[in-house]
């Protein structure tokens, strides 16, 4: 058993009986090849039209199949068939990488609307990045390579699976598999990346060897006589001293914050902001569209261990909550263009919604009075609010260590859209940050057009100029 990377960690059931000759999972796996011939038997039949192609004859049935085959099952037994999961992941490479298919695209007359001439676009890009523009002998190759990949259970043999995407990148005409991924994402290349990272490392340099000083100082404040010199185990212990004096004291702070109260009144928050009106509904709310009464879906809260919630709790919740509305307010005709958002700016919407978790007046409007009946005191509140520098001190310090270690190819993503969300977010914070002016263009330029425009485009579109990285490098000295 291993998790299926689609879902997450669910894992895959046994058959109840092993001996048993129809079991649950066998009949999941005859209604999976099922679904996946009736697949490829649509996708076949737009491939054998004989009349000029067009959009509504060759894209939208494309984009219509593969939506169905994505939601071919219900959420219950999505997860539960692996094979199935592995034979439709094949379907999808070798229906994405089908020259004949990509050849009548490629014919398709320049449609009327430019949502559908996006849509066509992305298409095209798709079934390159498939391999549908390579001759016979390579295309085997590369399909060949990754229904390997997909049925690689451990990673022992990490050395040969890293060959094996190097190969990939080569068939498809890049240099490095890191080439390949960037191409479709705003970083765009591996030195744009490695730059990145080490504009920020430099500039983080001096503020994290003065906290590192401070530590020094807090600890050897706490051994008394004895004045032992800071060792490596000792790190953590001086994290703590440190956080406790210049931070807010959590224990205190959380009796404002009841886990239940809090997170309706962000959802609330957000879809004042958002122009949104939520509904309590189970274990999330369901959300409409305050203008026109559409229901656009349900939002989920995120599970807490604990009754009330520490700050760090609060900026979560911020972003989870914005991560789900984001994808229900994307707002364009297709599921593919609502979905193709890149990896390094999907998250950018989450990391600017953790901006409200630092801001006053949005405190204030989240806070609930405590058990004797207070609320909140302005002093705590700008406690919180002062906090923030040693908060993004610890998390950048931990997210930069995690770049280098981890590969930047893979780590770097979060900081990219760090660098969007941080710009972003100055558009709330230079003036009301609950202005829902505001909230209504970041929804209608950023939120809405989703991955039908490019990001740097959207950014354009709601700040009215280019991206500025200068928030993002502020945060790196205090
Ligand atoms: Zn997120």
């Amino acid at each position: 058993m291993r998790p299926n990377p689609r879902y997450g960690l669910a894992m895959i059931p046994q058959p109840p009986n092993p001996g048993a000759r129809f079991s649950p999972v066998l009949l999941l796996s005859l209604l999976c090849s099922a679904q996946i011939a009736l697949f490829h038997k649509k996708l076949d039949a737009i491939e054998h039209i004989r009349a000029p192609r067009t959009f509504a004859n060759t894209v939208l049935p494309l984009e219509k199949a593969v939506t169905e085959f994505h939601h071919r099952y219900t959420p219950e037994i999505q997860v539960s068939v692996d094979d199935c999961e592995r034979a439709a992941n094949d379907e999808n490479a070798a229906d994405f990488a089908n020259p004949t298919l990509y050849a009548a695209l490629l014919k398709v007359s320049p449609p009327a609307k430019p949502i559908d001439a996006t849509l066509t676009n992305v298409w095209l890009t798709t079934m390159k990045r498939s391999g549908a523009t390579l001759t016979p002998q390579q295309r085997r190759d590369l399909l060949q390579n990754k229904h390997v990949l997909s049925r690689i259970i451990d990673i022992y043999n990490a050395q040969a699976v890293v060959s094996m995407y190097e190969h990939m990148a080569h068939i498809l005409g890049y240099a490095t598999w890191a080439d390949f991924v960037l191409a479709d994402r705003v970083a765009k290349n591996p030195m744009r990346v490695e730059k990145f990272l080490q504009t920020s490392i430099d500039l983080f340099k001096p503020a994290a060897d003065a906290q590192y000083q401070q530590l020094k100082d807090a600890f050897a404040a706490s051994q008394g006589r004895r004045k032992r010199a800071m060792q490596p185990q000792d790190v953590a212990h001086a994290e703590e001293l440190l956080a406790k004096r210049n931070s807010v004291d959590e224990t205190q702070v959380r009796q404002w914050f009841p886990a239940g109260a809090t997170h309706a009144k962000i959802y609330s928050l957000l879809a004042g902001l958002f122009g949104l009106s939520i509904a309590p509904n189970g274990e999330g709310f369901t959300v409409v569209d305050s203008a026109s009464k559409r229901r656009l879906g349900f939002a989920p809260i995120p599970i807490v261990q604990d009754t009330t919630l520490t700050q760090a709790e609060i900026v979560a919740a911020f972003h989870t909550s914005c991560d789900s509305l984001r994808t229900l307010l994307a707002a364009t005709p297709y599921e593919t263009l609502n979905e193709h958002v890149p990896a390094d700016f999907a998250d950018a919407p989450g990391e600017m919604c953790e901006g409200f978790a630092w801001d006053a007046t949005a405190l204030r409007q989240i806070a609930s009075d405590n058990a004797a009946g207070q609320p909140i005191p302005d002093d705590v509140i700008n406690k919180i609010v002062a906090s923030r520098s040693l908060y993004n001190t610890y998390e950048m310090q931990q997210r930069l260590k995690d770049a280098q270690a981890g590969g930047a190819l893979y780590v770097y993503a979060p900081l990219w859209a760090r660098v969007y969300a941080d710009d972003l977010f100055t558009a709330f914070s230079s003036g009301n940050a609950l202005d829902p002016a505001i909230g209504a263009r970041f929804r209608a330029t950023i939120l809405a057009p989703a991955g039908s425009l490019d990001p740097d485009t959207e950014v354009q579109n709601f700040l009215g100029r280019p991206l500025s990285p200068d928030a993002f490098y502020k945060e790196f000295t205090p």
